[in-house]
């Protein structure tokens, strides 16, 4: 994949999920720059504005040949971010990251999973 190719995708994703997420009166800023080492994606997020700038390192996904569904995951987890940074005051940056990844999870497998049956 090429950076703009990733940058297509992720655009996509963000405009197809922003609603589902509750984020449509958040004005959410996109950039696409370097990041440490470690992360391909992050998040900084001011609650209190409902403004977010989401960043993305177009070269470090190309690099690691991230494929569809990690681009996708890796949308999904930002956009968490958004959604749970209301609760940065109150937890640690551990606990935090410890539940978006639990959020992220639990939303994978309800896209994955079957339709639940109306009992
Ligand atoms: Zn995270």
């Amino acid at each position: 994949m090429t950076t703009g190719e990733v940058k297509r995708l992720i655009l996509r994703d963000v405009k197809g999920w922003r609603g589902v997420f509750g984020l449509d009166e958040w004005t959410l800023h996109l950039r696409y720059d370097r990041l440490d080492d470690e992360m391909v994606a992050s998040c900084m997020a001011l609650w209190q504005y409902r403004e977010a700038t989401l960043t993305f390192d177009l070269e470090q996904i190309v690099d690691r040949e991230l494929g569809r569904g990690a681009i996708r995951k890796t949308v999904l987890h930002e956009l968490l971010h958004v959604v749970c940074c209301g609760y940065q005051r109150h937890h640690k940056r551990e606990q935090l990251e410890a539940m978006v990844t639990d959020l992220e999870r639990i939303v994978e497998h309800c896209w994955k999973a079957p339709q639940p049956k109306d009992s």
